[in-house]
This record gives C-alpha cells, sequence and structure tokens, in this order.
C-alpha cells in the first residue's frame, strides 16, 4: 500500500482520485479564520532550528512483507521481513504471526536474526512463551534503519495492492489488528507511545466516510473530514483522524531492555553469506534482517526505498501530526520535530539528498508561515 492508498484509508483521498476522473487543481483560498477551542502551537521551521538531517532505507516488497516457514537445509528459518514503510507500525503483529509458526515446529530454544523493531518484537514474543532466545545481528539500536523511522502508527507504504496476493492481504490485515492491539498495551512514557491527532492537508476535495479499506476499519478513531472553520492550516482540505506516534530510540531501547531481563542473549555479528546464517546453533531460526533479507535469500523483489527527514530543535507545546501537502509531514517527538515524506526507490545511499532536503525545508516553512 502506498502513500496514495494510505490516505484513502484515512478518509482523506481527493474524490477525484477516487473516481479514476483527472484531478484538477482547486484555487487555494485563505483559510477563514480559525475560532475553535483547540490551540494549534505554530512549528518554528528555520535553518538555524535544524539538528540534524538521516536517512533510512525502507525494506519494500510491491507483494508485501513476508512472513512464512521454509526449511533450508537442516535448518528450520521462519522468515520474517520486508515491512516497507510500516515496520514500526505492524511489528508486533508480524511477530505474533511468526511466533506462531516458530511455536508449531515444537522447539523451545530460537535464535533472531535481527534487532530492529521486527527482530526484538518477535524475540519478546517468544520469551512470553517461555522460550529461550538469542539475538544475532550486525547492527543494534541505535544503529538500525527502525531507529530512522519516524514512528507514526500506519500501515503506509507496505505494499503495492496490485502486486499483493489474497493470501498475503489476509495477513496483512490480521498482522495489523494484532500489532494495533499489542501498542495499545504500551502507551506511556516507559515505551515512548501515545495517542496523536493527524490533520491531512489537501488541496483537492476529500472522499467524506466510508471508513478504511483492508479490513482496518476502526483502527483510525475520530476520522472525518473537517469544515474550514475547524482547522488553522492554509489548504482547503483538511481530514483528522487519531493514531499512535511511537517514539523509536525510546521504545526500541524500552524493548530491548525488557529482552535482556527476561534472560535473552545478543550476539553482534554479521552473517555474510546463508552458508554462515544457517550454521548457528539453534535448530530453529527467525529471519527478521529487513533489506538485508536481499542479499541473505536473493529475494528480488526486495528494494529499497530511501527516506530523509530533517529534524528541528523540540517544541513539546506541538501536540498533533500534519500529512500534506505534497506528500511532506510533520511528527513531533521528545528528540525533535521530525519533517519528512521522501521516498526515492531504488537508492542506497544513506547520503542526504540536498534538494529533498531543501523540498522539505521550504514547503514546511510555507505551511507553517500561513497557519492561521
Ligand atoms: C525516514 C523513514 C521514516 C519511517 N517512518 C515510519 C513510520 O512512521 N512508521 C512505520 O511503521 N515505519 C516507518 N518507517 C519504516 C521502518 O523504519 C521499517 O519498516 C522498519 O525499520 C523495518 O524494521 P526491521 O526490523 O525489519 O529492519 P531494521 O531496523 O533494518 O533491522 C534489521 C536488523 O537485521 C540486521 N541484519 C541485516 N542483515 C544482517 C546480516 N547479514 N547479518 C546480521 N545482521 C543483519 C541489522 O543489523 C538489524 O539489526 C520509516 C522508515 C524511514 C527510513
Amino acid at each position: 500500500m502506498n502513500r496514495r492508498d494510505w490516505l484513502k484509508a484515512a478518509a482523506s483521498l481527493p474524490a477525484a482520485a477516487l473516481t479514476g476522473c483527472a484531478a484538477r487543481t482547486a484555487k487555494v483560498t485563505a483559510p477563514a479564520r480559525y475560532q475553535g477551542a483547540r490551540k494549534f502551537a505554530r512549528v518554528k521551521v528555520a535553518p538555524d532550528r535544524v539538528i540534524r538531517t538521516v536517512a533510512g532505507l525502507r525494506p519494500y516488497r510491491p507483494s508485501g512483507f513476508v512472513v512464512r516457514t521454509q526449511k533450508l537445509d537442516h535448518k528450520i528459518v521462519v522468515h520474517n521481513y520486508g515491512h516497507g514503510g510500516g515496520g514500526i507500525t505492524l511489528c508486533w503483529g508480524t511477530a505474533h504471526l511468526a511466533m506462531e509458526q516458530a511455536i508449531e515446529t515444537g522447539q523451545k530454544d530460537f535464535a533472531v536474526v535481527g534487532s530492529g523493531a521486527v527482530g526484538l518484537a518477535t524475540a519478546r514474543l517468544l520469551q512470553r512463551r517461555g522460550c529461550t532466545v538469542t539475538i544475532y545481528a550486525k547492527d543494534l539500536p541505535p544503529a538500525t534503519t527502525s531507529n530512522i523511522a519516524g514512528g507514526q502508527w500506519s500501515p503506509y507504504s507496505v505494499f503495492d495492492p496490485d502486486k499483493a496476493s489474497p493470501a498475503f492481504m489476509n495477513q496483512f490485515t490480521r498482522a495489523a489488528r494484532l500489532a494495533n492491539s499489542y501498542y495499545q498495551d504500551m502507551v506511556g512514557d516507559y515505551y515512548g507511545v501515545r495517542w496523536i491527532e493527524n490533520y491531512s492537508l489537501s488541496d483537492q476535495p476529500l472522499r467524506r466516510g466510508g471508513g478504511a479499506p483492508f479490513g482496518l476499519d476502526g483502527l483510525f478513531p475520530e476520522s472525518r473530514v473537517l469544515e474550514k472553520s475547524e482547522h488553522p492550516f492554509p489548504v482547503p482540505y483538511v481530514s483528522r483522524f487519531t493514531t499512535m506516534l511511537i517514539e523509536p530510540p525510546v521504545y526500541l531501547n524500552a524493548v530491548m531492555r525488557d529482552f535482556l531481563l527476561a534472560g535473552g542473549k545478543v550476539v553482534v555479528r554479521e552473517f555474510a553469506s546463508l552458508a554462515a546464517f544457517l550454521s548457528l546453533p539453534e535448530p530453529v531460526i527467525l529471519n527478521c534482517t529487513g533489506l538485508g533479507a536481499k542479499a541473505l535469500l536473493k529475494d528480488e523483489d526486495l528494494t529499497p526505498i530511501k527516506g530523509q527527514l530533517t529534524v528541528l530543535l523540540p517544541q513539546p507545546e506541538v501536540d498533533y501530526i500534519t500529512l500534506g501537502p505534497e506528500g511532506l509531514y510533520m511528527f513531533p517527538r521528545r528528540d525533535g520535530i521530525l519533517l519528512g515524506g521522501t521516498h526515492e526507490e531504488g537508492v542506497w545511499t544513506l547520503d542526504p539528498n540536498r534538494e529533498e532536503a531543501e523540498r522539505i525545508m521550504q514547503g514546511q516553512m510555507k505551511l507553517f508561515r500561513e497557519m492561521a
């Protein structure tokens, strides 16, 4: 599911795009003076407030993530990789599916390869079932892609609906529902998870009602299109929904702490080949290597989608997310205000793209300067 499908899920896709008609850009009018009771602190977007620019590679598969069991030589491998732009969102859900398959083997001793969001959630769920788990990984938090993620709970950019099979869609819907439920139990400072309002900003009319596709109805409370008088944003069309925001630096540390407190072992090790991977002593290996699975398994479907973030000084008073216009977003976290929304498919470098950084800065400066 790409960004457009995700906006559709949030009842915010322009009506023209839904009906397949050619989209006409609406004339941007000055926003009606916002006089509502809810206060919207303005994000201070300025070059001298930038504290870092970072990039990460989303492990994207157009046909969707892989959760399946495979016999390779004398080992059983349970794959759990390829979450695209939704690995933070879905990790507990796909971990649950992978854990079920691992438990079915009847073994009690597991190797989890990978220590990003997906590996950590998988390791914890196996521990909760009384199993012994060792994590093997080349990089530990904070050096994983999962640490770069923005952390909005939204299964966005996870698959291409034209390429996903019905069997995958069943796994996806189940994983999303499970993950949402696991995260609801983690809301609070310890895991760095909280509920937050999201505002989708568009220059085209929005669909009203209809719910979220792919069986995700009910996962985005308070979802509706707003009247102009209900928001301060300088765009003609705005919708709102509520979801969770996960702060990866806090969250990943907390889950790692839980894993170690429960007796888990961590071994820092890189697997340069499938043969080395299969030489692990444990009889069952959970493969949570994200983009690393491409080289290990020669998975041709797996491709990087580079995402870049410009991070501003924190503003604790900002208590809402903006999505759009033009694909840009703003997430307010304790470690900074995240400005993002870039997708460079097939790009492997982590070097910041200056043009994208400029597009983010200019777009967000305009948005918050013109906010009522
Ligand atoms: C800019 C940006 C914003 C994002 N925003 C969001 C968001 O808001 N919400 C959301 O849900 N998702 C978001 N994502 C997507 C999310 O970051 C990924 O889906 C997620 O990190 C994937 O987790 P993972 O555990 O599979 O992979 P990783 O975090 O990459 O972990 C992989 C692990 O496997 C190990 N490994 C790999 N290969 C080997 C090997 N050969 N030998 C040993 N170890 C190996 C690595 O060292 C690492 O420990 C975003 C991504 C980016 C880049």
